[in-house]
């Protein structure tokens, strides 16, 4: 507890010092609550973890020994060499101290948060060489967390546009229904003012729950709302978690097949009654669990899908879909006529209601 005080006057006189200075000071950001999302502003920490403790310190020897040193960088270099020495539950105190003490520490918070998150990283890198087979999608991600279900910041996805991704047969293996049976009792997409990133299948307690592709387990744990939950990271560097679960039967690291079961499933976290909440994601960006998986057949909608980056995140289409766009006059029956299919299945399809009005240009995606 004498750490957290002695750095709380740290943090104090850094907080003084810095927002005295105009310009781009983190501390003449505006103070709002979101600055604990993690993007990756540069910042000062971030040039000095780059540095080994004894470059800090002889940084730190190099100032002092200046005709006249600069005082707020050393506080802040000072403040920042006690800061990496702190474990993670004594930076969990640190944090709470400093939210309480009001959003004008919400730039420090920032900093601090980006610090952890880059030295989680840093520390549970996994060392490829000592596998011979390859690691599920190491290309792709470069790090395997298991301390978090969702660690990727936005900037992972930065530099895609089109990717393509081969979910089943040759080499990718098979494909196997999480579930038994099917009893789908809530869609991806907004939800009572929330968004549900993931579809929820009905269970009863300790009913099986299996990995749906070959991959290897990153997360396993108890995570807020999901409850316990497990994510699994398949070779083709998709993502899929399993949460409300009963009781795991896997340990992060562990590979996995398609169809083995993982876990019982249960209602853990919040949850109003036994189901299984399903997500897939590629890189952190949730994707609609229905792009992937014929819920109706408890099969893929294909063998291969495409990844396409869009303002939010990626849509995925799988191969042998059509995009259709919609013309004027045209109505959702006559379409459905059009391709020998259902209004009811291009609903699905697209997350939109039967009686719903047609935009010209807007594209429908039939299966
Ligand atoms: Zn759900």
């Amino acid at each position: 507890m004498k750490t957290i005080v002695t750095l709380f006057a740290f943090c104090m006189a850094w907080l003084c010092a810095v927002s005295g200075g105009g310009g781009n000071d983190p501390a003449n950001a505006k103070p709002v609550r979101s600055a604990v999302v993690l993007h990756g502003d540069a910042t000062l920490f971030n040039s000095l973890q780059l540095l080994s403790d004894e470059d800090l310190e002889a940084y730190y020897d190099s100032l002092s020994g200046l005709a006249s040193p600069p005082s707020e960088l050393m506080a802040q270099i000072d403040f920042f060499m006690e800061v990496r020495t702190l474990n993670q539950s004594d930076l969990a105190i640190l944090l709470d101290s400093l939210f309480e003490a009001g959003s004008d520490w919400y730039p420090l918070i920032n900093q601090i948060n980006l610090y952890i998150k880059s030295r989680e990283l840093e520390e549970i890198k996994f060392d490829y060489s000592t596998d011979t087979a390859p690691y599920p999608a190491h290309l792709l991600y470069g790090s395997w967390n298991t301390q978090l279900p969702h660690p990727y910041a936005p900037e992972l996805c930065a530099a895609d546009t089109v990717i393509r991704l081969k979910l089943a047969g040759g080499n990718s293996g098979a494909f196997a229904f999480p579930l038994d049976k099917c009893v789908l009792t809530s869609h991806y997409g907004h939800r009572w003012g929330r968004f549900h990133k993931g579809v929820d299948l009905d269970l009863r307690v300790r009913d099986s729950v299996r990995s749906v592709f070959n991959g290897m387990v990153r997360f396993v744990g108890f995570h807020g709302a999901y409850g316990r939950v497990i994510v699994v990271r398949h070779e083709n560097g998709l993502e899929t978690l399993y949460a409300h679960l009963h009781r795991f039967y896997v340990q992060s690291g562990d590979k996995v097949v398609a169809g083995q079961a993982i876990a019982a499933g249960g209602s853990s976290g919040h949850s109003t009654g036994s189901h299984l909440h399903f997500e897939c994601r590629f890189k952190g960006v949730d994707i609609n669990p229905m792009h992937i998986i014929d819920f109706k057949t408890q099969q893929l909608v294909g063998e291969k899908i495409s990844l396409v980056k869009t303002p939010k995140g990626f849509a995925a289409t799988p191969d042998g879909v059509v995009i259709h766009s919609v013309k004027k006059g045209e109505y959702l029956r006559m379409i459905a006529d059009l391709y020998g299919t259902t209004c009811a299945q291009i609903c699905e399809q697209n997350g939109i209601q039967c009686n719903s009005t047609l935009r010209v240009g807007q594209k429908l995606r039939i299966l």
